[in-house]
């Protein structure tokens, strides 16, 4: 466990009585002329964009008309999440309010998350941030950032009811693609009880789980199905990697992209398609972002916490889920890996 950046919520602990009641305050004291800014982490998955529009179908039921919803980086959806209810209060990042009354900022644990967005936060009125990070770094004003939800999606839950929102489809759809995304299709360890419960309470509105999964899952276009094979087949695996637990990993290029005509979305997916390596502990797929800049996933099996080794090289995440942002080769990018790996392992 990591110690809490000053002034940042205690690690472990989730939002207070007093958090929970000064994000209502902050939703229920606005005038009926603010404006309202919704924003979430670059590259936007299933969790920061359902728990961002969500939300925000939340607040327009509550009667906000002026709420924008962006996120850094170019505007574009990834196809799996474009059909979201919700999806008219996107807005490409440079029309976004540039001081609104009230930012609300999901699923991002530090600025360096939110690219140009992080001025937004200065210039705003008040900054609230929904999360559940374990490594948060305390940023905005409000917190509400609770380690142990399985998915952000749950404190916007614990929002929305709050604020007295009734829970109808097309919320619930957002919450549910939110909730399945971060929790597997709700596979991990994170799958608590209370996320079965939840996910009860979701599908009761008469989302179809099945038609979702479906879209957000097993939907790829046949391009990416052969870029997959190809970048599947060139990985590798080190047994000796991580203390004898075992490191596979594989790497994807901007000209392996263009090669097959797919947008960088489809490599998201990608980890899942890797991990699955019995003999590794941990798994990494390295994805260009740039020259030499490049987008790394990491995930473990429960040997190692690879937030640890996610923070040490500049990024963040989850103990079993993490990424970060290298720059160098493939080869040196994941020589750093390594060396951080020991370091990194939990107790047994
Ligand atoms: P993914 O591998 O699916 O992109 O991300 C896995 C987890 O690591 C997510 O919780 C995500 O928020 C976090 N993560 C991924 N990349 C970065 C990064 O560059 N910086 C930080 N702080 N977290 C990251
Ligand atoms: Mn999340």
């Amino acid at each position: 466990m990591t110690a809490p950046a000053a002034g940042g919520p205690p690690a472990g602990a989730g939002p207070t009585d007093t958090d929970w009641a000064a994000a209502v305050a902050a939703v229920r004291g606005l005038p009926a002329t603010a404006r309202v800014l919704l924003i979430c982490h670059v590259n936007p998955d299933g969790d920061a964009l359902g728990s961002m529009l969500g939300f925000g179908l939340g607040l327009r039921r509550l009667g906000v008309r002026q709420l924008q919803a962006t996120f850094p980086g170019p505007p574009e959806v990834p196809e799996p999440f474009r059909w979201l209810p919700g999806s008219d209060l996107l807005v490409p990042q440079d029309d976004a309010y540039p001081d609104p009354d009230l930012v609300i900022c999901f699923d991002a644990a530090s600025e360096s998350r939110l690219g140009d967005l992080v001025d937004r936060l200065d210039k705003a009125g008040t900054a609230l941030v929904l999360d559940h990070h374990a490594s948060n770094t305390g940023f905005g004003g409000i917190h509400l950032v609770d380690p142990h939800a399985a998915a952000t999606s749950v404190v916007a839950l614990g929002l929305l009811d709050r604020l007295g929102v009734t829970l109808d489809a097309e919320i619930a759809a957002c919450l549910y693609v939110a909730l399945s995304t971060d929790t597997g299709s709700f596979r991990f360890e994170a799958t608590t009880p209370a996320v079965h419960e939840l996910a009860a309470r979701l599908l009761a509105t008469g989302i179809s789980p099945g038609e979702i999964s479906r879209r957000i899952f097993d939907t790829r276009p046949f391009g990416a199905v052969r870029l997959f094979g190809e970048v599947v087949g060139r990985a590798r695996l080190e047994p000796a990697a991580a203390a004898g637990h075992g490191l596979v990993w594989t790497y994807a290029t901007r000209e392996d992209l263009a090669r097959h005509h797919q947008p960088a979305y489809v490599l998201e997916a990608l980890i899942d398609s890797v991990r699955c390596t019995a003999e590794a502990d941990v798994s990494c797929v390295v994805k260009q972002s740039g020259d030499a800049e490049w987008a790394v996933s990491l995930r473990s099996k429960g040997a190692v916490d690879v937030s640890r080794v996610a923070m040490a090289l500049g990024g963040g995440g989850h103990r079993f889920a993490a990424g970060f942002t290298g720059w160098g080769t493939v080869d040196e990018v994941v020589e750093r890996i390594r060396t951080e790996l020991p370091g990194a392992l939990l107790p047994t």
